[in-house]
């Protein structure tokens, strides 16, 4: 490709409110980052489909392309389940994409299988940091279904990255936030006691009501109340000391989209703002209970009537939730779930995701086979998804100099960076066209009559593997000047007949 004809071109200056990475590939001409979109020019374009093919090589290779679909997961779980009826047609593995996304799904025969393909993922995991020049690491990930069985995300850690997540500076643990969860220490055990309304007036809050009644936070029930498209609520219920994480709770509670119930959704499902009680709910409310409900004994909750709350609530026996759940959120500072030490937030970028995903979705999908007893049994899946333009940004975040980016071989957009001094004279012209000709689709030769400080500070800023310079010096030493980008001193000189048989080793 000549250099005057693609699109997008280096620029000295980048937008001060990106990233260094980010500043790097804008100016290097692959990337655009506006307001609210990322766009990919066309050396950034190449570099991701390059991104993306390595994807595919590293964690499926046998995976077949399929059309691109409206929405993600269900939808194409129940596509890809169409097709298949017999355990015969297992294993089977596809990929979709979308943009720079891509996701894998494979449908495995057995338990078996499944564990092989489990730590062929995490193989590949550690495989693409390697390829990629990368320090991926793998840290457990936000999970799609509750009962998912695996979740792990490939994280590379970056000061400036977007993605935040949480570790453990003492055994090392790490996990997405949503994934994470702060560790619980039970209350003493003690005798249950018998469920006795108190007056308290003016108790709205956990730390009102624990104040009031002279008792701990972790000896309160927390009530939050969320409510679906419909309208219908689903109460959360979680130990006074923490806090409950939406995401956690929308995932548990299997209703779609959830928002904090107003006040009139409340009133209307026969609840008190306030005070509303786990004991004694009214028909058609969910009940999410967190598993710290049952880390203690006798505790405070709403008595569902204005100044009143009930002592010697016992889950399970004064109240029974429909679902129990982790719903509860962690944050830096709390304990570490292993441990006990504190979490601490690192940042940086989570390139993708991968999960098994339990048997009971697929029952609930109603995604069955017939297996080799011919009896119908529920699809065994695991699905994967990458992001190549996070991918492309971790690469620039650790492959890089003072002068600009520094691309691995494998995925570079092209592998030659061509140009010329003194490109007027014919026999420099000329041998470079022939260059250009012969390595056809591997190099990017700068056609532009720019002074050859341009062309090299253009060159170390794009940042492919072999700068190529046809100069009538080089030429009067027998050929062109070759020099791997990030290698100091001057290169060697290599004939152009080399070079343009392909022979020549880089
Ligand atoms: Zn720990």
């Amino acid at each position: 490709m000549r250099y005057s004809h693609i699109f997008g071109i280096t620029k000295r200056e980048a937008n001060s409110a990106l990233t260094e990475y980010q500043k790097l590939l804008s100016r290097a001409g692959f990337v655009r980052y506006a307001q609210d979109s990322v766009s990919l020019l066309h050396l950034g374009h190449l570099t991701v489909e390059k991104i993306v093919s390595e994807l595919i090589r590293t964690f499926s290779p046998e995976a077949q392309p399929i059309g691109e679909i409206a929405e993600w997961p269900d939808d194409v779980w129940k596509l890809v389940a169409s097709e298949v009826s017999s355990h015969r047609q297992l294993p089977i593995s596809v990929y979709s994409r979308r943009g720079a996304r891509v996701r894998f799904l494979e449908m495995l025969p057995d338990e078996e299988s499944i564990g092989v393909r489990v730590a062929a993922y995490q193989k590949g995991m550690s495989d693409i940091g390697g390829n990629f020049g990368v320090p991926v690491k793998e840290i457990e990930a936000t999970y799609l279904h509750p009962d998912d069985t695996v979740a792990l995300a490939a994280a590379v850690e970056i000061d400036e990255g977007e993605n935040t997540w949480l570790e453990c500076p003492e055994c090392g643990y790490a996990a997405e936030l949503h994934a994470a969860r702060p560790r619980v220490e039970p209350l003493p055990p003690e005798p249950l006691e018998e469920v006795r309304e108190v007056e308290t007036p003016g108790c709205t809050t956990i730390s009102a009501v624990a104040e009031y009644l002279g008792v701990p936070e972790s000896r309160t029930l927390k009530a939050v109340f969320y409510a679906d498209r419909d309208g219908r609520i689903v109460f959360a219920v979680i130990r006074g000391d923490l806090e409950v994480d939406p995401v956690k709770l929308e995932r548990a509670a299997g209703r779609g989209k959830l928002h904090v119930a107003t006040e009139e959704e409340l009133v209307a499902a026969g609840m008190v703002p306030g005070y509303a009680s786990p004991v004694g709910v009214s028909k058609g409310v969910l009940v999410v209970a967190d598993e710290s409900v049952l880390a203690g004994q006798n505790f405070v909750a709403g008595a569902n009537r204005p100044g009143f709350h009930l002592t010697g609530v016992n889950a399970g026996r004064d109240f029974v939730p429909y679902i129990w759940a982790d719903i509860a959120a962690a944050s830096a500072g709390d304990p570490c779930p292993r441990c006990g030490t504190s979490l601490e937030a690192a940042r940086g970028l989570i390139l993708g995701r991968f999960r098994q995903h339990s048997t009971a979705l697929s029952e609930n999908l109603g995604l069955l086979y017939l297996d080799r007893q011919g009896k119908p049994a529920p699809l065994r899946f695991l699905s994967a998804e990458f992001d190549a333009v996070k991918v492309l940004e971790a690469i620039a975040a650790f492959s890089h100099d003072g002068s600009g980016l520094v691309w691995p071989a494998a995925v570079a957009p092209y592998r030659f960076h061509l140009l010329t001094i003194k490109p007027k004279k014919e026999e420099v012209r000329t041998a470079a066209e022939d260059l250009y000709r012969s390595l056809g689709e591997e190099v990017l030769y700068d056609d532009r009559d720019a002074s050859p400080g341009v062309k090299f500070s253009d060159a170390d800023l794009i940042g492919l593997p072999v700068r190529v310079t046809v100069s009538p010096k080089s030429l009067e030493k027998g050929g062109a000047e070759v020099k791997r980008r990030g290698e100091d001193g001057r290169g060697t000189v290599v004939s152009i007949e080399k070079l343009a048989s392909g022979s020549f080793d880089s």
